[in-house]
Order: structure tokens, then C-alpha cells, then sequence
């Protein structure tokens, strides 16, 4: 009997991962054709607000898809499938224009955007054209240098170092703001941080989940943003959604706030309409 049992959850098991495959595939077929069309991409802008001014002094650039048949698709999903298709170069192609069109569209219209920051994924980061592509979009749209910045993860950094070095400082040169992305939560060698020419460290958003619940929580925050202070690298908190964390975090050396607290992702003319004179 137990044993059947076994049998039968065994293939409900096996019939579950088969819809999986099947989903994966299709969701896969979808993102190709996105990527060779660009429809239904869009890119919300979320602000990057001074904790102590309340001023806006930045904003990151997230894709979204949108798909006529399974609607709007999570970048937790799609993100992770484009990576690991590849289809994350098109896509990425796709986002960097439509940033830089939007910033250029904003100046046009003698709005003063902040810097933005765009996620590069690893394939990004190590196409041996990244900074003659760059290079150009700056100049396709005109526009001025570091307005457009990088995020990137630890495990990207950590990968070939001194190569990592090479492009970060390339990047540092075009006057790129350079962060680290869900600081905590990779491999985390501190020392590294002052070997990579980077800008600015995002503490991750569980640490700050954890800041009033956690102890250890509060002991990472505490050593990351005391490190980031001493070798002047801006500190960015993440995912901050209440006042208490808001409040927790006065204790530490944080530049700027990120998170639902001070701003969702939003499309860009309601990032216009909000932020924006
Ligand atoms: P990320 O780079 O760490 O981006 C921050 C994520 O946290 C975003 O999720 C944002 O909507 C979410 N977030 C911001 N504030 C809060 C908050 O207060 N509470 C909570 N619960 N969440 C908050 P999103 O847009 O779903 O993106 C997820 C991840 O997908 C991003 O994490 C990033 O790694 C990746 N991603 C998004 N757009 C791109 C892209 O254009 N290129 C690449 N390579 N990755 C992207
Ligand atoms: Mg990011
Ligand atoms: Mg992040
Ligand atoms: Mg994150």
C-alpha cells in the first residue's frame, strides 16, 4: 500500500514537472519573440530618495513584460529564464534603449532626471563589447556623462577579478555610478570591496526585513554600512517599507532609502509626474 502510495505521488510528481517543462518552454517561445519585437516590454522606474533631505537622488530601471496570454509575467520568473536562455543580451539591448530614449526625452522637455541605474546580469557584464556599447548609447542620445549607472552582483564581481577591475574602471571613467546589488547575500568577502572600483553597496532587503527582528540582521547592517563609511562608498538600503525600519536604520551610515516606503516602481511618465521639475 505504501508503496503504491509512493508510485502514484511519484507520478503525480513526474506529471507536475512535465507542466513545468511544458510552461517553461512556452513562457521561453514568448520571451524570444519579445526580445526580436520589443512589445510588450516597458520599464518602471523606482526612486532612490536621500534619507536625510527626502530628495530624490536617483532611481533604478526594472523591466517588466507584459504577454497577451499569460499577462503580466514577474521578472523573478522571466529574469532568471533570459539568463539562462541568453536572451538576456536582446532584452538588456532592449532596456538600455528604452532608458536612455526616456532620459533623453526628459532633458528634451527640460526636466533635470536623476542618475539612472540599470542591472547588468553576468553575460552582460563580461560581452566583450560593454564598453564601446555603452560609450555609444551615450552618445546615440546625447546624453551627459553618468547619467546612466550599473548594478551589479558579488558573484559577477568575484568571478575573473581582475578583469571585473578592468571593466568597472573603463565604466568609472565614462563617469558611471557602479553599485554592488543584494549586498549580503552572495559570497560576501568584505575585503573585496576595496579592490573593485565601485561606487556605491545596496544592503540587500532582507537584512533590512530582519533589522527589528533579527540580531543578526543588525549586525550585518551595522558592519557593512560601518565598512562602506570608511572606504566612501555610498550606502543604499533596500526594500525599506516601513517607518520602523526607516527609524532602525538612523543608527547607520545609509545614504539613501529604496524601497515601497518612499516610492514603488513606477512607469516613467508617473515617475515624471511625481519626481520630476
Ligand atoms: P533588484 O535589482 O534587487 O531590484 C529590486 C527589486 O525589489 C525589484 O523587484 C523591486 O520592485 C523590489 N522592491 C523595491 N522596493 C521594495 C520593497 O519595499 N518591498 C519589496 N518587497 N520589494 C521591493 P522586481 O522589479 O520584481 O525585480 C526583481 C529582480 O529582477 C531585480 O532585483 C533584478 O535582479 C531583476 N531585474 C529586474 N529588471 C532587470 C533588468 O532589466 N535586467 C536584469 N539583469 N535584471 C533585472
Ligand atoms: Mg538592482
Ligand atoms: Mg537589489
Ligand atoms: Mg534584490
Amino acid at each position: 500500500r505504501a508503496k503504491q502510495e509512493g508510485r502514484n505521488t511519484y507520478r503525480l510528481f513526474r506529471a507536475e514537472m512535465q507542466q513545468q517543462d511544458h510552461r517553461r518552454l512556452e513562457l521561453e517561445t514568448a520571451l524570444r519573440n519579445t526580445a526580436e519585437t520589443g512589445e510588450g516590454l516597458a520599464v518602471h522606474y523606482q526612486p532612490l530618495v536621500d534619507r536625510d533631505s527626502g530628495e530624490v537622488q536617483g532611481a533604478e530601471a526594472l523591466l517588466r513584460w507584459h504577454h497577451p496570454q499569460f499577462g503580466d509575467v514577474s521578472p523573478g520568473d522571466f529574469i532568471p529564464l533570459a539568463e539562462w536562455s541568453g536572451l538576456i543580451l536582446p532584452l538588456g539591448e532592449r532596456l538600455m534603449q528604452l532608458v536612455a530614449g526616456q532620459l533623453h526625452d526628459w532633458l528634451a522637455e527640460g526636466l533635470s532626471p536623476p542618475r539612472i541605474a540599470v542591472n547588468l546580469s553576468a553575460r552582460q557584464f563580461w560581452q566583450t563589447d560593454l564598453v564601446p556599447r555603452v560609450r555609444a548609447l551615450y552618445a546615440d542620445y546625447g546624453l551627459p556623462p553618468g547619467l546612466i549607472g550599473f548594478e551589479l552582483t558579488e558573484s559577477i564581481l568575484l568571478d575573473k577579478q581582475q578583469q571585473a577591475v578592468h571593466t568597472l574602471e573603463a565604466l568609472r571613467e565614462m563617469e558611471c555610478r557602479l553599485a554592488i546589488d543584494d549586498f549580503g547575500t552572495g559570497y560576501s568577502s568584505l575585503s573585496y570591496l576595496q579592490e573593485l572600483p565601485v561606487t556605491t553597496v545596496k544592503i540587500d532587503r532582507s537584512f533590512i526585513r530582519g533589522l527589528g527582528e533579527s540580531r543578526g540582521s543588525a549586525a550585518i547592517v551595522a558592519a557593512v554600512t560601518g565598512l562602506a563609511k570608511e572606504l566612501g562608498l555610498r550606502v543604499v538600503a533596500e526594500g525599506v517599507e516601513t517607518e520602523a525600519q526607516l527609524a532602525a536604520l538612523s543608527r547607520y551610515h545609509v545614504d539613501l532609502i529604496q524601497g515601497y516606503l518612499t516610492g514603488r516602481p513606477v512607469a516613467g511618465e508617473a515617475f515624471a509626474a511625481h519626481y520630476l521639475v
